[in-house]
């Protein structure tokens, strides 16, 4: 049934359905809810979806920004039924129903989703939150970016070669770090190679850092073999079975008393959702503060109350499920369908995720996928299905098509890339 008009009374009388977070989840949530009988509202702090696994792409200066973000209002401008408020939910009053933004004001809601996903982990490490880089949102990603390129510039004008103003650490070793590191090994290359800048290529590191004994632990053994030939190849010192154990503003310490002195630590070593909206529902907590959920996705703490993607511990046997985008996009259909069916009187069903493997790419003609029955994909099959996935998977055919004829570019290495240095609104003169 479609809902009526938005002026009508009969509009205003429909369930509210707020769902917080417009990631995959929160997007997904709202699509299956779309020209349904609900009122649905999304809350974002960002005017906009970021399509998170080519953020690393934006910060080494391969894509655009608006190469993976989308406005909400424009995905949902076809579904006469769903809104968006521009804002930060800072609070959830379970017992009156209601949320609290950072304004002051509040949305009552008939059912709430929370689908806020996470942030960077710093595991309590000194000065990490301070001193790294985190790569979680579009602005962590364009001020990576900025530095990067800032420190090459630097280093062009003093004309010193000091390997310590070209050293780069990345600390972690999962997908996030591979793909970083690659990346930022291949665009120091074009950089010296197309842009005159007078720097000794030999004065130039990228230092990758874990605490694990092997790269892409949710990887079989010999994908990690492989991602580190590839790292190896661009010459990025791996080094494994390392933990750190302070940043300081231009310094790694390790635990084995090594320093790595550094221009720019860039932090990927894992997500949590303590501190976020999920930790402080009045579910139970499950593993790094995400909100614990029964199986049809509804927090143990409230009937009205349900949380998915990375927001959620998901549970999957003896364990949580894994914090995946395509976690996030079925959960939160199947959300959609369990609040439709609650509104309609029925019962809820259990979620079951449909496990659709994992990737990394490590550069050009270089990745590996992990498909849903333990089998690897790798080197340029690899790379094609990460591409064709990543294009399937981007929100609108404008970005599809730009990002589409951007790699394309950049597959023949001609200088293309956006190597700008755009500077945070309040540091412009
Ligand atoms: C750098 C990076 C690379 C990744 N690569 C891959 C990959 O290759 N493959 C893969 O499967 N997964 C990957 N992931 C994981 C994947 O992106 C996540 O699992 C997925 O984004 C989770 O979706 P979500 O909707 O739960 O959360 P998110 O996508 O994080 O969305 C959460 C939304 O909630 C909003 N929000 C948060 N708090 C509030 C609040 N209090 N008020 C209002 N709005 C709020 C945020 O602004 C955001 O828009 C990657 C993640 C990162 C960070």
């Amino acid at each position: 049934m479609a809902p009526p008009h938005l002026a009508s009374p009969a509009f205003a009388s429909l369930p509210h359905v707020v769902v917080v977070g417009g990631g995959f989840a929160g997007v997904a949530v709202a699509r299956g809810l779309a020209n349904q009988p609900v009122r649905v509202t999304i809350v974002d702090r960002h005017n906009f979806h970021t399509f998170l696994p080519l953020l690393y792409q934006v910060a080494t200066a391969g894509l655009e920004p608006a190469d993976v973000a989308y406005p909400i209002r424009t995905i949902f401008g076809h579904a006469r039924n769903v809104g968006f408020r521009h804002g930060r939910v800072r609070e959830v009053d379970e017992a009156e129903n209601r949320v609290i933004l950072d304004d002051g004001t509040d949305l009552a809601y008939d059912h709430l989703v929370v689908a806020t996903g996470a942030t960077a982990s710093y595991f309590g490490i000194p000065g990490a939150r301070e001193h790294a880089l985190p790569l979680y949102s579009l602005a962590d990603a364009r001020r990576l970016r900025n530095r990067l390129l800032s420190s090459l510039e630097a280093a062009d004008a003093r004309a010193d070669h000091d390997p310590v103003a070209l050293t780069y650490v990345v600390v972690g070793g999962g997908p996030t770090g591979v793909e970083t590191a690659g990346a930022l090994a291949e665009l120091i290359g074009i950089v010296l190679r197309r842009d005159g800048l007078r720097i000794d290529p030999a004065s130039v590191r990228v230092v990758l850092v874990d605490l694990a004994d092997r790269l892409l632990t949710a990887f079989p053994v010999s994908a990690g073999r492989y991602a580190l030939r590839q790292l190896q190849l661009r010459g990025i010192d791996v080094r494994l079975g390392q933990s750190v154990v302070e940043v300081g503003p231009n310094v790694l310490r390790l635990a084995s008393g090594e320093e790595i002195t550094t221009t720019a630590v860039i932090w990927a070593a894992g997500v949590t959702a303590t501190g976020t909206l999920a930790h402080h529902l009045n579910t139970a907590a499950g593993p790094a503060g995400r909100a614990l959920v029964g199986p049809d996705l509804r927090c143990t703490s409230c009937e009205n109350v349900w949380a998915v993607g990375d927001a959620a511990a998901i549970p999957a046997g003896s364990a949580v499920l894994p914090q995946l985008a395509p976690v996030a996009i079925q959960s939160g259909r199947h959300c959609a369908e369990q609040i439709l069916r609650v509104l309609r009187g029925q019962p809820t069903e259990p979620f079951r995720y449909r496990n659709k493997g994992i990737m990394a790419t490590i550069g050009r003609r270089a990745a590996v996928a992990k498909l849903p029955r333990g089998g690897v994909i790798r080197g340029t099959a690899g790379w094609a299905s990460w591409l064709g996935l990543h294009l399937f998977y981007l929100v609108g055919f404008r970005n599809r098509l730009r990002v589409l004829i951007n790699w394309t570019w950049r597959y023949f290495d001609w200088p293309s890339g956006p190597r700008l240095i755009v500077a945070d609104a309040e540091t412009v003169d």
